[in-house]
């Protein structure tokens, strides 16, 4: 159960990838993942694409998505994975945690403008997918493409990041809203790369609190965005939550991406995989 090549979060161009969901499954396959989820960020319509190419391929599938939403004033992500994907209640919540995005990248396009560089709304609109998801990601690539910094995170670094010159707060979903749209469509929610937030002990513990008070039931523990250090910081606190444990390389991009689709190692053999959950939702080739 736990030595299943699972890759439960990835992105395609329907969010701030830059595959095709078609070329996804493809490159999952190809890096022998068995269990895929494509996670899009607030977006589920490229899931039956996902989900078609996924049985073309052999490969068993979950689907999922990724919300954000907003928590003691930073954002923080929300997998879920199993639900049914046309479930109406979550087609209208993520509508409305997307609604605002434009509104968003309005403003980070008018602040960038102040610190020297103009035109950012239209030149990030040049690497979008989906009109409906315009990310800080696509900022990212722009402002690498005209040579102002030399990878995306170096734009994060010094543009994008909270606190920078072109970051603008946003308010997202609320975490009750986020795990509820999920598991009423029959889905599990999950914390997403939770050694990312930066929170302090006591926030990290009221996130987790109210996250299983809402009915969340699990976190990511392996995941591209963790340390070795955090793999096992994070199964413990799937252990002491009592919280299923998820996996996933949350790949965007091939040279972006410093993790590929399912290279990671596996779970810790003391955690409950989140896959032992959720037998019945897997969608098998
Ligand atoms: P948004 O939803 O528009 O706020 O964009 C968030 C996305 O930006 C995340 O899903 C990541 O793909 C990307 N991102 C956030 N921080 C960084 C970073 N430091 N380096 C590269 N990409 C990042
Ligand atoms: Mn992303
Ligand atoms: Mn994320
Ligand atoms: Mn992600």
């Amino acid at each position: 159960m736990h030595l299943i090549n699972a890759d439960l979060h990835c992105h395609s161009n329907v969010s701030d990838g830059t595959l095709t969901p078609e070329a996804v499954a493809e490159r999952a396959a190809a890096n022998g993942v068995a269990l895929w989820s494509l996670t899009d960020h607030d977006e589920v319509g490229g899931q039956h694409r996902a989900h078609a190419a996924a049985a073309s391929l052999g490969m068993a599938y979950l689907p999922g998505a990724e919300i954000s939403v907003t928590f003691a004033g930073k954002t923080v992500h929300i997998v879920g994975l199993g639900f049914d994907p046309d479930d109406p209640h979550l087609l209208q919540g993520l509508a409305d945690t997307r609604n605002g995005r434009e509104r968003r990248a309005r403003d980070i396009g008018a602040e960038l403008a102040k610190v020297g560089i103009p035109n950012a709304f239209e030149g990030a609109l040049k690497f979008v997918g989906n009109p409906d998801l315009i990310s800080r990601t696509h900022f990212a690539r722009y402002i690498v493409e005209i040579g102002v910094c030399a990878d995306p995170h170096d734009v994060f670094r010094r543009y994008l990041a909270e606190g920078k010159p072109g970051f603008v707060p946003h308010s997202w979903a609320r975490l009750s809203d986020a795990v509820r749209w999920i598991t009423g469509a029959g889905g599990v929610a999950v914390i997403a790369h939770p050694g990312r937030y930066d929170f302090t002990p006591n926030e990290e513990f009221a996130l987790f609190s109210e996250f299983k008070a809402h009915g969340g039931r699990g976190v990511e523990v392996v995941t591209g965005s963790h340390t070795v250090a955090e793999y096992a910081r994070y199964a413990d606190m799937a252990i002491e939550f009592d919280l299923l444990a998820s996996r996933g390389s949350d790949f965007h991009d091939p040279s972006e991406s410093h993790t590929d689709l399912g290279a990671l190692p596996d779970l810790p053999g003391k955690v409950t995989p989140v896959w032992a959950a959720l037998q019945d939702r897997i969608l098998r080739p």
